[in-house]
């Protein structure tokens, strides 16, 4: 365009210099036509440029994509250098070989041959194992139990080994394969390399040839050039660019081949890397080889042990059969000779299996006899036991005749003394001397010491001070237990007041006397017996003060009872209104015991100075019944505490003190008169002399036993009361003389004499037993008229059957 512009203007300029001048017409022709002819050139110059600066920028677009093209190659060549780096990385991290694969098969050739033997060998050893041990604590087994135990690591260590050549196999493959993968990927690399750089190379030879062409070519347009220079600057200019245009391609072409040239040389280097690789690969195929046949050469070596293990194993397998073989023969002759037991034994068999047969019907057969026979056993029993019934309660009645006997001859009145100890209100000096000494060899003996004479008295037992209160009861509980079997018993405590009499009968809390002890006993004998007997034990407690009964267990104790007979004609007495408790535990009994305490200590204001002049009477009946024989007993235990029996001076006392002394001496009269009555056999026993003998008259006569616990006091003060009342014991026993020697030496205790005893001379004991009775002596010759009316009288208790 610019071209043009210039063009136009230089022919406006050439037609003003033709106006100049007409002759240089022809030369202004020429130069027109010069100046067309150049325009023209020109023109086709200009055109030529155009084609050329077209084809510059065909080029330069060509270039910039040769090189964009060149670039990203160079890019994806560096990309694959790095992944073939990191390819010949792994591989060399990586053992492989390609050898090999020879070796996985002879290994398993060489394990599938092993592993045949093996099994021969196993098969051998369990038929070795089948066979029974012949000896089994020999050397061979114990051996044989090694060589097994070997054999067994052995083949442990095979299957081991096994594992491992599987395992090395199975990564020889994968190696195998890998490394085949990757010189595939570097053959195709090397290739695809080559390519490209046959392509590059003959690209840049085009390039080359091209610029060559081009560079040949600006001869004429240099001319050209030149000329249009004068005209146009601008085309110069453009000219100029192009040719820095084209220094710079050529510079980038420069470029691009030293680019080249270094990756020629990283080619270079790769293919380097790729040889070091394939040398490492080599060797560690070689060192895979190495481990290969080293691990063949332990396979070897175990397979021989193995081998010889077995051998030793087959040896003494062998030795022990050998032995088997032995005991088999051995086996095999004993097996001869015990043909015949055999023999014997099966037919003993046969026999014993017929037994067995035969033998349900035996055994009905026996068990209908032996059934038979127990009946009849059962039978016998039965007629021996009620024959045994019989004979027992005929042994009852023949026990209670020889008891009754042998109480009669042994006298079922006996007498024991008791001194007490003596205590802080005797006081001292020499009114509570010691009177009282013992014989150290007879325990029924005790000395008195009176007014400077000594005097001995003979009962049936002496206690001493320290004899406890079970010593006491322990003498009396044979008496209380009778009662159990329906016998009547009383006993009685005598003495003086402060002589120990209610000490002896009821004690203290902590030291219970004979009462509570004695209903103690009842109740264990009874609880010992209740397997055949039942019992009930009831209690009645009263007093008699002044010759009056009185209840102290009733709810009007001050009220006077009386005794009187049994409207049933049977001769037995009763109290009308004496209350009877029923009592089963120790409790009962306290509270009984508390009961009558209160009822007394109400009724009198001065109840020390009372108890000592009345008589407390605890009654105890035991009713019975014999579950077997339905035979009915009764007993009754009287235990008695007695008033005191000291003697009142006819001066000293007067009025209500004087009767209650009459009273008191009346009645100890009265149960002396009594005993003696019944002792001596007389017929007649005044009973009713006293309120006392007349309550107990069923309890004193007949098979009855009396005890008289005669109490002294054992100081020097009191000896007097002390003769008085050993005296009165010694005469109640003297009178006990036995049937044969029985003798009316009775004398009779009137309260008179009572009253004027202590005027009369000490005696001695000798004296004493052949005192004699002035009134009522009674011959022997009439004791067996006595018991008889006794017998007959109703009085006694009745005989149980
Ligand atoms: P009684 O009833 O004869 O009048 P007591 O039994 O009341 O006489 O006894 C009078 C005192 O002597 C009481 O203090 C009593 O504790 C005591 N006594 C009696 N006998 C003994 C004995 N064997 N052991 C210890 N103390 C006794
Ligand atoms: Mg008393």
């Amino acid at each position: 365009m610019n071209v043009e512009k210039t063009g136009g203007r230089l022919f406006g300029t050439g037609k003003c210099s033709g106006l100049s001048g007409t002759r240089q017409l022809p030369m202004i022709q020429k130069m027109v036509e010069s100046m067309s002819q150049l325009q023209e050139e020109k023109g086709q110059l200009q055109e030529q440029l155009m084609a050329l600066q077209k084809k510059l920028a065909l080029r330069e677009s060509d270039q910039q994509a040769v090189s964009t093209q060149l670039q990203t190659q160079v890019e994806n060549l560096k990309e694959k250098l790095i992944g073939q780096v990191q390819e010949v990385n792994r591989l060399r991290s990586e053992l492989g070989g390609t050898d090999l694969e020879k070796h996985r098969d002879l290994l398993m050739v060489e394990n599938e041959r092993l592993r045949q033997d093996m099994k021969r060998c196993e098969a051998e050893l369990q038929e070795l194992r089948a066979r029974p041990p012949p000896c089994s604590e020999c050397e061979h087994s114990k051996e044989s139990a090694q060589l097994r135990e070997k054999l067994a690591q052995l083949q442990l260590e095979t299957e081991e080994n096994k594992s491992r050549l599987a395992e090395l196999d199975l990564e020889v493959h994968q190696k195998t394969d890998r490394l085949a993968e990757v010189e595939l990927r570097l053959k195709d690399s090397l290739a695809e390399k080559a390519e490209e750089e046959e392509r590059l190379s003959r690209r840049l030879r085009d390039s080359q040839e091209t610029i060559a062409t081009l560079k040949a070519q600006p001869q004429p347009i240099k001319y050209i050039i030149k000329t249009v220079e004068v005209d146009s600057s601008k085309t110069k200019q453009a000219l100029c660019e192009t040719e820095a245009r084209n220094q710079y391609l050529q510079e980038q072409v420069g470029m691009q081949r030293q680019v080249l040239k270094e990756m020629e040389q990283q080619l270079q280097n790769s293919q380097h890397t790729t040889t070091q690789l394939k040398a490492q690969i080599m060797m560690y195929e070689s060192e895979l080889e190495r481990a290969h046949g080293q691990m063949l050469e332990e396979m070897q070596t175990m397979e021989e042990d193995k081998n010889r293990a077995i051998e030793e194993a087959f040896a003494r397998a062998q030795v022990e059969m050998k032995a088997v073989h032995e005991n088999l023969a051995g086996v095999r002759t004993n097996l001869l000779t015990l043909q015949p037991a055999l023999r014997t034994l099966t037919n003993d068999y046969n026999g014993l299996k017929r037994q067995v047969r035969d033998f349900p019907l035996l055994l009905q057969e026996a068990l209908k006899s032996a059934k038979a026979e127990i009946g009849q056993a059962i039978e016998e029993v039965n007629n021996t036991n009620r024959e045994l019934l019989r004979k027992y309660r005929r042994e009852l009645q023949l026990r209670k005749k020889c008891h009754n006997e042998l109480v009669r001859l042994k006298g079922n009145i006996r007498v024991i003394g008791r001194v007490r100890p003596i205590t802080k209100e005797d006081g001292d000096g020499s009114e509570a001397a010691n009177a009282v000494t013992f014989d150290s060899d007879d325990d029924a003996v005790i000395h008195l010491l009176h007014k400077g004479k000594s005097v001995s008295f003979e009962l049936d037992k002496v206690f001493p001070p320290h004899a406890t209160q079970q010593d006491v009861f322990q003498e009396v509980q044979a008496l209380i237990t009778s009662c159990i079997d329906g016998y009547n018993v009383c006993i009685f405590a005598y003495g003086q007041t402060g002589a120990g009499k209610t000490y002896t009968m009821e004690g203290t809390v902590e030291n219970p006397g004979i009462n509570q002890r004695a209903l103690q006993l009842l109740f264990s004998e009874v609880q010992e017996k209740s397997s055949d007997w039942e019992y009930t034990i009831t209690v009645s407690v009263a007093e008699i003060y002044n010759e009056a009964l009185r209840d102290l267990l009733g709810k009007e104790p001050q009220e006077k009872l009386e005794i009187k007979l049994c409207p049933d004609g049977s001769g037995q007495l009763y109290v009308p209104g004496l209350t009877e408790f029923k009592v089963q535990s120790v409790e009962d009994i306290n509270r009984v015991f508390e009961f009558g305490h209160t009822n007394r200590t109400t009724e009198y204001t001065n109840l020390n100075e009372h108890s000592s002049r009345s008589h407390a009477l605890l009654i105890i009946t035991v009713r019975g019944t014999d579950y077997s024989t339905g035979l009915r007993t009764t007993g009754k235990l009287n235990l008695v505490d007695l008033a005191g029996s000291e003697r009142v001076g006819k001066s000293g006392a007067e009025g209500s003190r004087l009767r209650e002394a009459q009273y008191i001496n009346k009645s100890l009269s009265a149960l002396g008169d009594v005993i003696s009555a019944l002792r001596s056999r007389q017929g007649h026993v005044p009973f009713r002399n006293s309120k006392l003998t007349y309550l107990l008259q069923d309890s004193l006569s007949g098979d009855s036993k009396t005890l008289m616990l005669v109490q002294v006091s054992p100081v020097e003060k009191n000896t007097s009361e002390t003769l008085c009342s050993l005296k009165f014991a010694e005469r109640v026993r003297s009178v006990e003389l036995g049937p044969g020697s029985r003798r009316a030496e009775l004398m009779s205790w009137s309260s008179q004499e009572h009253l004027e005893f202590e005027g009369s001379l000490v005696q001695t004991p000798s004296s004493a037993r052949s005192y004699s009775s002035s009134s009522s002596g009674t011959p022997i010759s009439r004791s067996s008229s006595i018991r008889r009316k006794l017998q007959t009288s109703g009085k006694m208790k009745p005989v149980p059957v």
